[in-house]
């Protein structure tokens, strides 16, 4: 028995979209790109969203373009991915890392504390594929005494008038927060089309802009799309356009764009999200669920509360009061068996590249108490019920009672 973790779903419709893009002529950013954009608008219900070649690119697209560098701090889980705080480090502003809640999840309330007149930027992560609590973090930046702390820097933080929420949502695509889709809830919103992610290009990434009043999302499209591909005033479309040769360089900006081939399968992906790929993980996650939540031994994972639905994307497991060795051994005879399992995430302050920068892991407990018992199980669309039945036992005979 094999069971990998986390395979692509590679089928022949998806092998004959790419095939027809490559015939096409065009296969860099075009009609397909563009066309992807407008569904993935259309999906979320937000104003715009720009494709781009990752997530991570677009977190730092979305930072530069609010104007954020050199003396300002975002606030971001310490339990998450490392691509959240670098983007930010590659800005020259300083992450500032907040412990998380059980669901692991920003804690809105920790989030309040670490609030400072430097601070730019809140970055929620829906781990796991489940919204975090916007509703709380809406409050803290609407916060009239937030506001008064709030120094802008730039023009478009002087119209926002707040900090930002810019929301990783590179677990959550098609996750609802109060009836609304991810994408469509904080001010800007990134997806991640990796290889592994519930929709996968296999590299990408999108923004959905979603900013308040009297922005022009529009004109905020067009400053991400110039700011995707060097700062340069025409796209490699508008310049096949006879005689239309001519160009301007606004400002150095960064190569990161999406190809149609690339939005070619992400097409093919998103047409069947909803009806196909995220009832299939959601069957998955209940068949999990239904098993371990009456054993003593496990804790299983949040993906359904009152106002909140996953996108099912990771199945976080918890071995009860588990330390990392338990787990490890757990993930280790697993492993023997052929069955892949997986731990989402190492805290970033337990990272070589994080500790010396002087974020310590006891200053985030909750964090460390999470990670030291988590054990992602595999989820993926061609995951039959045997398959997932046979993780389920063989989990059960990995894991001694407390
Ligand atoms: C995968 C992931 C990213 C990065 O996505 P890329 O498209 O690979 O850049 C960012 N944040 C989280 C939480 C992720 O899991």
């Amino acid at each position: 028995m094999k069971i990998p973790f986390s395979p692509p779903h590679i089928d022949d419709k998806i092998i004959d979209e790419v095939v027809e893009t490559l015939r096409s002529g065009w296969i860099t950013t075009g009609p397909r790109t563009k066309l992807f954009e407008q569904r993935l608008a259309e999906y979320c219900g937000c104003k715009r969203v720009v494709c781009l070649n990752s997530a991570t690119a677009g977190l730092e697209i979305a930072l530069r373009w609010f104007g954020v560098g050199t003396g300002d701090e975002v606030i971001l889980p310490a339990y998450t991915y490392t691509a959240t705080a670098s983007a930010v480090i590659h800005c020259g502003a300083r992450p500032v890392m907040v412990d998380v809640n059980d669901d692991f999840l920003l804690s809105a309330e920790n989030v309040r504390k670490v609030v400072t007149p430097r601070t730019k930027v809140i970055i929620p992560v829906d781990f796991a594929g489940l919204p975090c609590d916007y509703d709380s973090l809406y409050e803290i930046v609407n916060d009239p005494g937030i506001r008064e702390l709030f120094v802008p820097a730039s023009e478009v933080q002087e119209q926002l008038g707040r900090i930002l929420i810019l929301s990783d949502a590179a677990h959550s695509l098609g996750a609802t927060y109060n009836g609304m889709k991810t994408g469509a809830i904080a001010d800007m919103t990134v997806f991640s089309f990796h290889a592994v992610k519930n929709l996968t290009t296999a590299e990408g990434g999108a923004v959905c802009i979603n900013l308040p009043g009297d922005f022009d999302c529009d004109e905020v499209y067009r400053q991400l799309c110039v700011g995707s591909l060097h700062g340069q005033s025409k796209d490699a479309l508008a310049k096949t356009q006879a005689g239309a040769w001519r160009y301007d360089v606004t400002f150095p900006g960064y190569k990161c764009n999406m190809t149609d081939i690339a939005a070619a399968m992400g097409l093919v992906e998103l047409e069947r999200y909803d009806s196909l790929i995220l009832p299939r993980r959601k069957e998955i996650f209940d068949r999990y669920g239904r098993a371990f939540e009456k054993d003593q031994r496990f804790l299983i994972p949040e993906y359904e509360t009152e106002n909140k639905r996953s996108s099912y994307h990771v199945f976080a497991l918890r071995i009860k009061d588990a330390d990392e060795i338990t787990r490890d051994r757990a993930i280790q005879m697993m492993a023997e068996k052929g069955i892949a399992t997986n731990v989402h995430f190492i805290p970033l302050p337990m990272l070589s590249a994080y500790r010396n920068l002087g974020y310590n892991i006891e200053d985030f407990p909750n964090a460390y108490r999470l990670f030291s018992g988590e054990i992602s199980l595999p989820v993926y669309f061609t995951l039959g019920d045997e398959q997932v039945d046979a993780v389920i036992r063989e989990l059960k005979n990995s894991v001694i009672a407390p």
